[in-house]
């Protein structure tokens, strides 16, 4: 990378630093549950037309992606949700390497008992060099910083020869309807970087994730007689103890250096349990939830397989459970694996760029949690990798925060990388 490009490119991120703090803080204090994007879209979109840049509202239309085979429902409002997509046109000289995607959501979770909070949810509290409230972390700092990182080009004075496209979208944490949206209506560009909190490690590999639903038949009985009854609970152990099985056996083949814990690179969890009706009944049924993984490489109809065929056999060695087969449904959340090949340009680009701002390499991980990455490399073909600031055991949790520091290496890393990638020089 050019040496006098970059040290302008760095003067102007340490300047744009208390522009940056009150943007997140505004970001942060102004709630954006699902369903309820919209106040903080108008802000993202205010911002980058302030930066000059051509802004789209696009509308998620549930009827325009139903029929597209990465959709999920998410039982939100089917129209109106706006995703927001500011395009900064390149010149088009003959320089760098081609388009980019820059992707965040603004959609958070709730931010559970509040009495678990230090400070109000929505505080966006600057303290300790850390921007406290949910979504600080999770992930309207990763997005402001890829905000930011625009800024500073314009500040050192800067234009892409490629255009530069900043998606901010909704219902990311639903199932992609945001991301899926900006595909299905035609946004492309030759590479994307969607900018979870990765902790500054590049993250182009994650696992996928399916919803499921397993019911369990027993017979009711008095319980002073439960000889005379078949319990659906104990049943039911016969068949976590399977699923159990079946994780260590699914990983048994497996081997990444990427996961930091390879042997849940794709766990299998049960999340609610409900069964019986009264103490001194022997429970009649059951139904638990849960959420299985999905390995890079693999389908979601092989991993359903998987899990099928592990039931009916636990089933077939059970008089009961043989007569009484437990049903396996899927809902919701089905969402795939996705992965960019190691050796590709955008990650040997996104490495050097992080080199250069920060003196050491980024280490190269995979996720084991969903993320819109799957949309771009499975639906849109387009490379991409999860970079952005923020530790990940921070979200959803209670006193999410981020550190301001960090969100500024990613803002000085963000533009050595759009400035190389996407060929800016001086306007
Ligand atoms: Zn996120």
């Amino acid at each position: 990378m050019h040496r006098m490009l970059d040290a302008g490119i760095a003067v102007a991120v340490k300047a744009l630093e208390p522009q940056l703090i009150d943007f997140i803080q505004l970001l942060v204090r102004t709630p954006s549950l699902p369903n309820e994007e919209h106040a903080v879209q108008q802000q993202i979109a205010a911002q980058l037309r302030a930066l000059g840049m051509a802004v789209d509202e696009v509308p998620t239309d549930f009827a325009t992606l139903r029929t597209h085979a990465a959709f999920n429902d998410d039982g939100f409002a089917p129209t109106g949700r706006l995703n927001i997509v500011g395009r900064w046109r390149g010149s088009g000289a003959a320089r760098g390497r081609g388009s980019l995607i820059l992707n965040g959501h603004v959609d958070v979770v709730a931010p559970g008992k509040l009495t678990q909070w230090n400070d109000p949810p929505w505080s966006g509290l600057l303290r300790d060099g850390r921007i406290w409230g949910r979504g600080s972390c999770d992930m309207k700092a990763g997005l402001a910083a890829g905000i930011f990182a625009l800024a500073a080009l314009q500040r050192a004075g800067l234009q892409p020869a490629h255009d530069v496209l900043l998606q901010s979208v909704i219902g990311e944490e639903s199932g992609g309807a945001g991301t899926l949206t900006t595909i299905v209506q035609g946004y492309r560009a030759d590479a994307a970087i969607v900018l979870e909190p990765t902790s500054l490690q590049l993250c182009p590999v994650q696992s996928g994730a399916l919803t499921f639903r397993l019911r369990v038949a027993g017979r009711a009985a008095h319980a002073a007689l439960r000889s005379h009854g078949v319990s659906a609970i104990e049943k039911f152990a016969l068949l976590l103890a399977t699923l159990q099985q079946l994780e260590v056996a699914r990983h048994a083949g497996f081997a990444s250096a990427l996961y930091s814990d390879p042997r849940h690179a794709a766990p299998i969890s049960i999340g609610t349990v409900r069964a019986g009706e009264w103490h001194s009944t022997v429970a009649e049924e059951l139904v638990a939830e849960g959420r299985m993984g999905v390995f890079p490489g693999e389908t979601p109809a092989q991993a359903r397989a998987a899990m099928q065929t592990a039931v009916s056999q636990a089933a077939a060695a059970d008089d009961w459970l043989s007569a009484h087969p437990p049903q396996v449904e899927w809902f919701e959340g089905q969402f795939e694996a996705g992965a960019t090949p190691l050796d590709h340009a955008l990650l040997q680009a996104l490495q050097a760029a992080h080199l250069a701002a920060l003196g050491a390499p980024a280490a190269m991980r995979a996720v084991t949690y969903g993320s819109d990455l799957r949309l771009f490399t499975n639906h849109a073909h387009i490379p991409a990798v999860l970079y952005g600031p923020g530790d990940v055991t921070l979200a959803h949790a209670a006193n999410e925060s981020i550190a301001v520091d960090e969100v500024l290496r990613a803002v000085h890393v963000l533009a050595l990388f759009v400035a190389d990638w996407c060929g800016a020089a001086r306007a």
